[in-house]
């Protein structure tokens, strides 16, 4: 199983320490970041129009979330071989993760959390070998040629738009959002408003949910704090280590901080951390 890591600029230095904790506990997987900023059909779109459900929504390259369709790209980049756990570049993991793989079987396609009336897509155990039309062409002409519903596909609502309609269920414990528990295996810090590393940046409410850009941008909202203080403390935590073991440089974090993708504060948090 090949583990892939969802990311843009914007999201780089979370990426690296998503990386560097899957790395922690399971060491024997392969891991890679998708770079959004990779592939050129997607980049060509910056401003076009896609639909969700009815609505009209805006692709930009130059929003915090914008790779999430980079996701539909891991069995592309896995040459369509074997199985991939793709993640949003906000999901860490607490432990050894290897148990996820007793969902895998030949028959199944994809594998992920289900809540009530949705499958979550910010981590899914891919089979490559069932997803052949999943690629960066099929997910660009999907959105912004044939402007199909995207909610098709990133809430996996119609499952024609794969091979198989059997998508398999995993616990929650290997998508918790927003806290965790004793039995967390991953932890999803899916707050985008509130993120740990981007507390204090200050943003126009057009950056959020696809809108279009405003002609005179108000840029007076701010990040807030991450409400689960634990969270916050062991992302920091494993920034520090992520950092420590040479994942990402100094010059990396300032220039970030000096972009407005991660808060100003970060090195200094990430330092005192390590005392906790
Ligand atoms: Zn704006």
């Amino acid at each position: 199983m090949k583990i892939y890591i969802q990311s843009n600029n914007f999201n780089k230095i979370g990426a690296l320490v998503s990386k560097y904790s899957f790395q922690k506990f399971n060491p024997e997987y392969p891991i890679d970041l998708i770079n959004m900023e990779d592939y050129k059909k997607l980049m060509n779109s910056h401003m076009k129009i896609f639909y969700r459900s009815k609505n009209e929504c805006y692709w930009r390259k130059d929003l915090h979330q914008s790779f999430f369709p980079t996701r539909f790209f891991a069995p592309e980049k896995s040459n369509y071989e074997g199985w991939c756990l793709v993640v949003d570049p906000d999901i860490f993991a607490m432990k050894d993760i290897s148990s996820i793989e007793q969902y895998i079987n030949d028959e199944t396609p994809i594998c992920c959390y289900y809540d009530k009336s949705s499958y979550h897509t910010s981590m899914m155990l891919l089979n490559n070998t069932k997803l052949k039309n999943w690629n960066e062409e099929y997910v660009v002409n999907f959105m912004f040629h044939d402007k199909k519903n995207f909610d098709d596909l990133i809430l996996l609502k119609n499952l024609s738009t794969i091979n198989n309609t059997d998508v398999k269920q995993i616990p929650r414990k290997y998508n918790q959002l927003n806290t965790y528990h004793d039995d967390t295996i991953m932890c999803h810090m899916s707050r985008t408003n509130k993120q740990p590393w981007k507390t204090g940046i200050k943003y126009c409410k057009c950056e959020l949910h696809n809108s279009k850009k405003c002609k005179k941008c108000n840029v007076s909202k701010v990040f807030g704090k991450f409400p689960d203080k634990k969270c916050e403390t062991y992302f920091f935590q494993l920034a520090h280590e992520a950092y420590t073991a040479g994942y990402f440089t100094r010059p990396e974090i300032d220039e970030a901080i000096k972009n407005k993708w991660i808060r100003k504060d970060f090195y200094e948090i990430m330092t005192k951390s390590q005392n906790n």
